[in-house]
């Protein structure tokens, strides 16, 4: 993967009008957890199923008609619970898709490093970065996932996929924890266990959103996520967090430094700067069902690919999606989705100083401030 892959997206932080750049695709409602603090969960426990890999095929052939696409993520429910998932890769990735990022609960055993195998196999262009869900030490994240032994099983699957990046120039492991109201407490020490026996390239830290089967999950203590960034933070600055290998991946750990300090601003009802939202103009979300809307929270779509051939460009210059992106940029909307919220922060000339110094820190080992302190 080549520097100068980037250089097409650089104009999109001036020029917003065109195609996404990052797409969300939601491959399958069904889950082999049940995750109290899920926003999806309904569809989750109706087993709703995803695409067929004819209707992403078209899905992606499309979005290649419009650009190329710098990302895409698989959303779920599990993802590798689709054996077609190799298929589903594939139809972005011969398109020459730059990052595709596959979050998952681990808990697919043989099957998922199977699966992995073959997308970073067949798709040699597109970096793929796996990252495992760890929601506390073992008796949290176990009650939290309703799944027994659920935390030693991720573990152990985090552990095989190391083995299988290190054969491979073009795969990644990371781990995601979810701050909510039952780990706010513990998830930053265990945080740093788990990067000490884990050894991961990068840990993606989010807060609990949406509608939560539980909704008392939700209701996290900002000071306390802040601790869980921090943490994320020295374990960065202590060099155990090398970040996945890619070009520019220092400007994408420094985007994300911008981003926690952001999120957390706005769950405060602080945001110092506003940051226009992209959703809806640099990104997109499809749904199981064809739908897709800008973003996973505003509940709003722009229409569903079902009644046109899953032809995306039919709905990106409809009207609907230009009204929707007018009203997201009238309204300065705002939220702590750190999905958009990171693109947010990389697209927003106004935020690149900021970024180019943060980027220059991290590569000279320069420690930022602890985000647990900031005002
Ligand atoms: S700010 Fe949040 S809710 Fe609003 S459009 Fe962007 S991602 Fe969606």
């Amino acid at each position: 993967v080549n520097a100068l892959r980037y250089l097409p997206f650089l104009k999109r932080g001036l020029v917003r009008r065109g195609p996404p750049l990052h797409l969300t695709l939601f491959v399958t409602g069904t889950c082999n957890a049940r995750c109290r603090h899920c926003f999806h969960w309904k569809e989750v426990a109706a087993g709703v199923q995803g695409p067929g890999v004819e209707d992403v095929r078209r899905l992606a052939d499309s979005a290649a008609r419009l650009g190329p696409l710098l990302w895409v993520s698989f959303g779920g429910g599990e993802p590798f619970l689709r054996r077609d998932l190799p298929e589903l890769a594939a139809a972005f990735g011969r398109h020459g898709l730059r990052h595709l990022a596959i979050p998952t609960n681990g808990l697919v055993e043989k099957q998922q490093h199977e699966l992995a195998e073959r997308i970073v196999r067949e798709n040699p262009r597109t970096y793929l970065s796996v990252a495992v869900s760890f929601d506390g030490p073992p008796d949290v994240h176990d009650s939290i996932r309703q799944v027994p032994g659920g935390h030693a099983r991720s573990m152990a699957s985090v552990r095989e996929y190391k083995r299988q990046a290190a054969a491979h120039g073009n795969m990644g492991v990371g781990i995601i924890v979810t701050v909510t109201s039952e780990n706010q407490l513990v998830l930053a020490e265990h945080l740093e266990e788990l990067v000490r026996e884990l050894q991961p390239d990068n840990v993606t830290i989010n807060l609990a959103r949406g509608t939560a089967m539980e909704t008392h999950l939700l209701d996290v203590d900002i000071a306390r996520y802040l601790e869980v960034v921090a943490a994320k933070q020295r374990l960065m600055d202590a060099g155990l967090l090398p970040y996945y290998r890619f070009p520019l991946a220092g400007l994408a750990a420094a985007r994300d430094r911008l981003m926690y300090e952001h999120v957390a601003a706005v769950a405060r009802g602080q945001p110092r700067v506003h940051l226009p939202c992209t959703a809806g103009s640099l990104s997109a979300v499809v749904f199981e069902d064809g739908e897709v809307h800008p973003c996973e929270i505003l509940g709003r779509s722009i229409g569903r690919l079902g009644d046109h051939a899953w032809d995306l460009g039919a709905l990106w210059n409809a009207p609907a999606a230009v009204a929707l992106r007018r009203e997201i940029r009238d309204t300065r909307c705002k939220c702590t989705w750190e999905c958009a919220q990171a693109d947010n922060v990389l697209f927003h000339p106004p935020r690149w100083p900021a970024l180019l110094l943060r980027t220059l820190h991290l590569r000279r080992g320069v420690r930022t401030p602890d985000p647990a302190r900031l005002p």
